[in-house]
């Protein structure tokens, strides 16, 4: 009879750097597993047959097989069969909810701490980036030629898997860097940019070409593209960057930002640096972020790292009813972000010189579930009060990016200004025109991005090989 394997039943931690020392710095939280605890914990898989982790992956990653060799350190082995399915795996080790993916299914997970999955595969494209990548297969050249419009990771997915497929993929950017959210929103502190850009720099050597500052449907529509410059299809991945405003009183005040700006100025231009970086930002002593999802986490520990007294999430529900990941509630608490739940502004309130001085709230209850199946927020009549703060970043969320939709012929868009795709083939309305990630399902997650990447990329392959045929 086979010998019972011996439960380990919690995850191995992760050294992460102290929360006193960390809100002083922009170097990442969480320092990844050395090689010992890696194997330790590949060593907790029970490596089930029926493999349930692996339809939580939206990439759909062979995840028994990669743990299988990192427990066997075989660390080589484990990341080349981590990237046949997926292209940026040191960002989605970190950044992607595995609690409601692959390690939500883990068989050990129902009585204990699932296999920290993520860790795992963090753990193994880390090792690969420390040696210089290992070059992937690439099938003989195809003749085709697709465009890619956006370099987030559904745009970076979809151009990879096309590549490996032989086609000439070039990728069109509006902004100066590739990698879109990765680069401008996510901060430093949860996902190093230099690691982006390694795992980008690895889709230039399939042959994948990057043209950043070209903004499609200014220099030239996805129309243009088609009919004039050659390209015989079209993937558009533009995401969703449009920030929602709260449209109260006062909100056009000094001192009011959208997340987007707030973060694009600290991560892409690195306003953090200025004066050595020349893009400033101002915080004042007291922040007060508005919403209770990841950006505004991210927007909330980020101004306190950029010398804020206090930083507070003003949120109109409960902490129970917050979409952010557990994780980064933890974090940040730990961080000392302050949280005032069950509040929301209605009044912006400037001084004379048109700066920030406080914020006029409401207090909430809440009510019957809604249409998300979370208790509506009820505003409490005669609940008003005031909110001392001097910066007030607004991270209500935000809508698909809107001029790629307004400037393509044929192209049928949701009430939302999404585009519709069908999510099994990312085909669009137009023929030859696919889509995914943001721009389709609104904001979500980067696995989900690249997942709708993937699934285009599967497509447009069908689709070129059979005008060939
Ligand atoms: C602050 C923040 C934190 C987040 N944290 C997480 C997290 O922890 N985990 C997680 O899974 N998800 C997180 N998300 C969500 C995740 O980043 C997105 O769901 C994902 O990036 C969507 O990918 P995408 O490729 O569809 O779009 P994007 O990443 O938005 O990329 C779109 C790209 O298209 C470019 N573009 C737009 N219009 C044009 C045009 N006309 N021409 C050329 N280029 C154009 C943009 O500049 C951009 O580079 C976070 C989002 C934000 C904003
Ligand atoms: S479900 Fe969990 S224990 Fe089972 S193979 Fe997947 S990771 Fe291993």
């Amino acid at each position: 009879m086979a010998e019972k394997k011996e439960i380990i039943p919690k995850k191995h931690p992760m050294p992460v750097q102290d929360p006193r020392e960390r809100i002083r710095n922009f170097n990442e939280v969480a320092l990844g597993y050395d090689e010992e605890t890696a194997v330790a914990e590949a060593k907790r898989c029970l490596q089930c047959k029926k493999e349930p982790c692996r339809q939580g992956c939206p990439v759909e990653v062979d995840i028994p097989a990669f743990i299988r060799m990192v427990a066997e350190r075989d660390f080589e082995g484990a990341i080349k069969k981590i990237k046949e399915k997926n292209a940026l795996p040191a960002v989605c080790g970190r950044v992607c909810p595995q609690e409601n993916q692959c390690e939500k299914y883990c068989t050990l997970g129902k009585k204990h701490e699932p296999v920290a999955i993520g860790r795992l595969e963090r753990f193994c494209a880390d090792w690969e980036l420390a040696r210089g990548v290992f070059p992937q297969e690439v099938a003989p050249p195809t003749g085709f030629k697709v465009a890619v419009v956006g370099s987030g990771p559904a745009g970076l997915t979809c151009a990879a898997d096309l590549a490996k497929l032989g086609h000439k993929v070039t990728v069109f950017e509006a902004l100066h860097v590739p990698g879109g959210v990765l680069m401008y929103g996510i901060p430093e502190f949860r996902l190093p940019k230099r690691v982006v850009q390694a795992e980008i720099d690895n889709l230039r050597n399939l042959g994948v070409e990057i043209v950043t500052n070209a903004v499609v449907g200014k220099f030239a529509t996805v129309d243009e593209l088609m009919e004039e410059e050659g390209y015989d299809a079209v993937f558009i991945g533009t995401g969703a960057g449009l920030p929602y405003f709260m449209n109260i009183p006062g909100e056009n005040s000094c001192g009011v930002y959208s997340a987007n700006e707030f973060l694009t100025r600290v991560n892409l231009m690195k306003a953090y640096l200025f004066p050595a970086w020349d893009t400033p930002i101002k915080v004042g002593r007291k922040v007060a972020v508005i919403g209770g999802g990841n950006v505004a986490m991210d927007a909330a520990r980020t101004a306190l790292r950029l010398g804020a007294e206090e930083s507070w999430i003003v949120y109109r529900r409960t902490e129970k009813e917050m979409p952010a990941r557990h994780e980064e509630v933890e974090n940040a608490k730990e961080e000392g972000i302050k949280f005032a739940f069950l509040t929301n502004p209605v009044r912006i309130l400037a001084d004379e010189h048109g700066w920030v001085k406080g914020m006029e709230c409401l207090r909430y209850e809440l009510g019957e579930p809604d249409e998300s199946g979370r208790r509506r927020p009820v505003p409490i009549p005669g609940s008003e009060f005031i909110m001392e703060v001097d910066t007030v970043v607004v991270a209500i969320g935000q809508a698909p990016n809107p001029l790629v939709p307004r400037t393509t012929r044929g192209l049928e868009i949701g009430k939302k200004g999404n585009i519709v795709a069908d999510p099994a083939t990312g085909a669009t309305s137009k023929p030859g025109v696919f889509a995914g990630g943001d721009v389709v399902t609104g904001a979500a997650t980067v696995i989900l991005a690249m997942g709708a990447g993937r699934i285009a990329a599967r497509s447009i392959h069908a689709y070129l090989m059979s005008k060939k045929a």
